[in-house]
């Protein structure tokens, strides 16, 4: 239930009033929040011989390791190119960089990245991957084709497993193992372009197969900010992998005081999953609202900085049989988004195994389109992809197990 700086009228065991919740968005809550994910953070990126992974490091961090081995700082910006631009592994083939230097870089560092235990491909081409870091957990990551032009969607997962339980989310299931760190983050989309070939990294216009990239896998990427937020940064560095803010999004459950946070620092763009225009049944769908309600969150969005009719803010809306998926549900979605810059995606349920709910039918779904359609926002039904790969959203599922007390 709520704790730190969420004030409540009388809160009884498994209810919470939202009508008096007051949260209070302050730097004290969002320390909480940064403090209870460190509790999870990733172990150290060093192989077992001593070197260090330069994948993940910051510029700064990068040229702190080069000055740390004798090194001018410069040299970060070099190695920058080639991890990020060429993306390259392999010291010995950085070939502006000469021999005995190479050496040395190969004696203390690695560029690293995760090992494809598993890649599976779809019959609509989906491509799900399980990536194995080096302390043997797993996270999944799912690259979806656009099946009309040379693009596509790179689905990237910020935790191995996730704490918050959302009821229709397969993960949900999978307690939180830990977070996952920069180069472990940046390392998906990274491998994810090796095995389409794709580097160098395109510039400019030049169209990418791996163009766009949704935090929308395992975890709720909110809760380890600070490892999503350097490694966005990495991705968006004009001298590497170059993918613009407006070529990524951020999908979260709604935790409320760091939305702020991602709008100011990144400016990447924003997707909530709502899910239910009411707080009793989100709080059932999406546990988080009994700590973040739905007014909050959209209060969040509201204020979110950069949003605006050409930067939308998504509601990633499930379709559920009989729950959330009424004319009356989706008349109150369209009075809650009101005057908002929005657009509502609207999910068929992608069921997995031993799920509690139905999807709906595809008669309520263009029902539900259209009188979200009628009011101004677009509402596009998502095309379930790589559903033989339990590739769908929601369906994402890792083996890995917490090993620590
Ligand atoms: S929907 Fe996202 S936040 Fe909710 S349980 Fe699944 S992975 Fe976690």
């Amino acid at each position: 239930m709520t704790t730190g700086k969420v004030t409540t009228g009388q809160v009884t065991t498994g209810q919470v009033n939202h009508g008096q919740m007051n949260i209070e968005l302050t730097e004290t809550e969002r320390a909480r929040i940064l403090a209870k994910s460190a509790l999870f953070d990733p172990p150290s990126a060093t192989t077992a011989d001593g070197r260090r992974d330069l994948v993940g490091l910051s510029r700064e961090q990068l040229a702190a390791e080069m000055v740390a081995i004798g090194e001018k700082p410069f040299r970060a910006k070099q190695i920058w190119h080639w991890i990020y631009h060429q993306g390259e592994t392999d010291f010995a083939r950085m070939s502006t960089i000469a021999k005995p230097m190479q050496e040395t870089l190969a004696e203390k560092f690695i560029v690293g990245r995760p090992v494809a235990a598993e890649v599976q491909t779809s019959i609509d081409e989906t491509r799900k991957f399980l990536f194995r870091f080096r302390d043997g957990q797993e996270a999944e990551t799912v690259y979806i084709p656009d099946r009309q032009e040379d693009r596509g969607a790179v689905c990237i997962s910020s935790q191995v497993g996730c704490t918050l339980s959302c009821r229709f989310c397969h993960t949900g299931t999978q307690t939180l193992v830990r977070n996952l760190g920069p180069a472990e983050i940046v390392g998906q989309f990274m491998a994810a372009r090796d095995s389409y070939g794709e580097w160098p990294s395109p510039h400019g216009e030049t169209p990418r197969l791996l163009s766009t990239i949704v935090l929308m896998g395992m975890g709720e990427p909110l809760y380890n900010y600070a490892n999503v937020a350097q490694a966005m940064r990495i991705v968006m560095d004009n001298e590497g992998i170059g993918l613009s803010r407006r070529r990524i999004t951020l999908s979260t459950s709604g935790v409320v005081p760091m939305m702020d946070r991602v709008g100011e620092e990144l400016g990447v763009n924003l997707a909530v999953s709502l899910h239910a225009v009411r707080d009793d049944l989100r709080d059932e769908i999406v546990p988080l609202n009994r700590k973040y309600p739905i007014k909050e969150v959209l209060a969040a969005c509201r204020r979110y900085p950069g949003a605006s009719n050409s930067r939308r803010i998504t509601f990633e809306y499930i379709m559920l049989r009989g729950l959330n998926d009424s004319e009356a549900d989706a008349h109150e979605l369209v009075r809650l988004i009101a005057g908002m810059p929005a657009k509502v995606n609207l999910i068929p349920f992608n069921p997995w195994p031993g799920s509690a709910y139905e999807p709906s039918t595809p008669a309520q779904i263009d029902r539900f389109a259209k009188i979200v359609m009628d009011a101004g926002f677009s509402s596009p039904v998502r095309q379930p992809r790589g559903r033989d790969i339990l590739a769908a959203c929601g369906q994402l599922r890792t083996e890995s197990q917490r090993n620590r007390a």
